[in-house]
Parts: structure tokens; sequence; C-alpha cells
């Protein structure tokens, strides 16, 4: 199967209303190098369904020419600590962390079956979002309940987003001829969805996603950190049911919820100059809750040797950057104005006070090529 171009590695990422796809050409060379080829890559609707949507991709790309498939996977549980070939058991233990993640493990598991249906003697891989936080400590990951709820059913802090906060630390000791594990950092996933690790010496040790995606930072439409408290509130006295509340959390808070005007960072940002108190609210309170995130981790780990910024957010809003690194200079953090302010699509430094801050936009679905990759030709994982 191993032509001298190197290896076709296609990515697809399904999430609840598309399904993204990435044609890489990859070798174990350009894995070190930073040297993949993309040959291909899309958006589809997959209203119809999985297999409609995975026809369309074929229609885009040669099907016969793919040596491997990788698929991004939301939850690995504490079962999956790396990137795996999917076999029948992996896809029974997939499918039985769905009871962990109802909106997302269901759609990945569409997305093996569709592919295998398509390309039946083709290895397919799983990626976790969960694996890099797998080396969080006990103390990081236990919540304050009784002892059995995390033994027995398992409600503990799992952490997502782990492909790109991999990737980016990845990214900032490859540009610097280093490895992971030089470094103590801070990585901020500012998307849609958003979340801080607190990388040390190459392990997650901690992170603001918890048992769920909710927890943590406010986000586009995820409330973030929330007393369960309000929660029983809302149950026991206003009659709230778990499907309205679960839409509430999940779809209709965050940003969104606080400013009553959008998600989307630029409305607000828009909103908010010209006067819309609520979006100036929601902006406010994204960034202070960033900002304390980031304490809290330099706390963590006494201290960072960089703060990386990615996502949507993190890659291109240099005025929520430059909020949220507002009155750190204490704590060694600030960031340069003409660079922050500097407009490119690349990894840079925009920042070089005692803790150097930088941008470095992120690639999931390269992690995934690379992973799909290493599992195949049973490389070592990075
Ligand atoms: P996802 O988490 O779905 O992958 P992205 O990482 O692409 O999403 O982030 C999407 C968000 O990034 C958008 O909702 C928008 O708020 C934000 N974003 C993108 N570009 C800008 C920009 N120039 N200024 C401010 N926010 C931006």
């Amino acid at each position: 199967m191993a032509l001298a171009g190197g290896m076709k590695i296609l990515v697809l990422n399904a999430g609840s209303s598309s399904l993204k796809f990435n044609l890489f050409e990859c070798t174990p060379e350009s894995i070190k190098t930073n040297s993949e080829r993309v040959l291909a890559k899309g958006e589809t609707e997959r209203a119809a369904g999985m297999a409609d949507a995975l026809k369309s991709v074929f229609q885009q790309i040669d099907g016969a020419s793919v040596d491997a498939v990788g698929h991004r996977v939301v939850h690995g549980g504490d079962l999956f600590h790396e990137s795996v070939i999917v076999d029948a058991e992996v896809e029974k233990q997939i499918e039985e962390l769905s009871i962990l993640a109802p909106l997302h493990n269901p759609h990945n598991l569409e997305g093996f079956r569709a592919a295998r249906a398509y390309l039946p003697r083709v290895p397919q891989v799983a990626v976790f979002d969960t694996a890099f936080h797998h080396t969080l400590p006990p103390r990081a990951y236990v919540y304050g309940l009784p002892y059995e709820y995390l033994t027995e059913r398992k409600i503990r802090r799992y952490g997502f987003h782990g492909i790109s906060h991999r990737y980016v630390s990845w990214r900032f000791a490859q540009l610097h001829g280093k490895k992971r594990s030089d470094y103590r950092m801070i990585t901020c996933h500012l998307g849609n969805g958003c979340s801080v690790c607190a990388i040390e010496h190459g392990r997650s040790i901690d992170t603001s996603m918890g048992f769920t995606p909710l927890e943590g930072l406010i986000m586009g439409t995820r409330s973030g950190d929330l007393d369960a408290g309000a929660i029983l509130h809302l149950i026991t006295h206003e009659r709230e049911d778990p499907a309205g509340l679960l839409h509430v959390l999940n779809d209709a808070s965050g940003l969104k919820g606080i400013s009553g005007v959008s998600n989307d960072m630029r409305d607000l940002l828009r909103e908010a100059g010209a006067g819309n108190d609520r979006a100036a609210l929601a902006v406010e309170a994204f960034c202070y809750r960033v900002r304390k995130y980031i304490g809290m981790y330099l706390a963590a780990m006494d201290g960072a040797d960089v703060l990386i910024f990615t996502g949507g957010i993190g890659e291109n809003a240099g005025a929520i950057r430059a909020r949220i690194c507002e009155g750190l200079g204490n704590l060694g953090i600030a960031v340069d104005r003409e660079a922050n302010e500097r407009d490119s699509r690349d990894a840079r430094e925009i920042g070089s006070w005692k803790i150097p801050v930088w941008v470095v936009p992120t690639d999931e679905e390269l992690l995934i090529a690379r992973d799909t990759l290493r599992c195949i030709l049973n490389l070592a994982h990075e």
C-alpha cells in the first residue's frame, strides 16, 4: 500500500450537524518536519445520515487511494490513553462510553461504520480528545464527591480538546528545536468550545473541562463552571427537566446566553463597541474567566515557560488576548501591543515579558493524520 509519495490518510471529524474531512499525504519524516501535504479538504452536511455524507466525500476524493482513515473520537473515558486501531473490541468500548458522551460518541461510531462500508479493507484509527489528559493526577481529576462516585460511577474530570492542546504544545517546542517536555506550558484553546490546559514537562496535569465539555470557561453557547446547587434549585423550585437543562446549558448559555446577541466573538466585539451593555458584559466575563484559569495554572506549576493561544478566538482576536492578559504583569505576563495586533496566520510571539506569550494555530486534523500513520506503521507515539 505504501507508495513512494507517502501514505494517503483520510481524516474524518463527525460533528452533530456536519462531517469535516481532510486527505493528507504523510510519511514518518513529514511527521517530524511538519511537512505533510493536504490533498483535499471540505465539510459536508450530514442531515441525511453519515452514509450520505461519506458518499459526498468520496465524490470529491478517490477512495481507492486511501491507505487509512483517522477518526476524531470525543470520549475515550479512562480506557484509552493513546490512539488505537479500531477493531471489534475497541468499537464495543467506544460504544459503552457513549453513556458518558451521548452528544458525541454515537456520531463517531456512525463514522467508523460508514467508513468501513466504503473501505472494508482499510485500517481505521480512533484519536481521542480525552487521551492527552490521561496524565492528570488524582488530585486534579477527583471531584469533591463520595469516593464511590469516582470508582463505581466514573464521575471524574476527563478533560477534552486534548488533540488541540497536544498539537500546539508539540508545535511550539518543534519551532524551538526542543521537546514538549522541556517546558511548562499553559495552552488556551478558545473557539466555539473553550478550554485551558496546564502542561508540565510534556504531561497534561490539569485542564478546565471536566466530566463533560461543559465545565470551565464561558464558551460560545456553553455555561462553563456553575454551582451544582443552581441546577438543583432549578429542578426543585422551577420544575426544570433534564432535557430542558441540557439544552440551556449546552446551547443557550455562555456568550450567547449572557449577551442575548450572538455566540460569535466578532459580533460581540462589534456590539460592545456600539454600546451594547450585555455584549460588553459577555466579553468581560469571558476574558475574566480565562484570566482566572491562567492564574490557577501558574499556581499549579509554580509558574510557566510560555502561554499559548489557539482556536478561532485565540488565533484571531487580538483584542480578546489583550484583555485576558491585562493586569497579569506581576505574574510575568504582558502582550506587546504591536505584535499582538499584527495580522498573521503563522505561529508567532506576541509578548516577551517574563513569560513569553504565543499564538500557535491549531491543526487537529493534522495530528489525527499523524497518529493514524503512527498506528498503522507501529511507530512510537510522540
Ligand atoms: P470550533 O471550536 O467550532 O472549531 P473555531 O476554533 O473555528 O471553532 O472558533 C470559532 C469562533 O472563533 C467563532 O465563533 C468566532 O467567535 C471566533 N472568531 C473567528 N475569527 C475571529 C476574529 N477575527 N475575531 C474574533 N473572533 C473570531
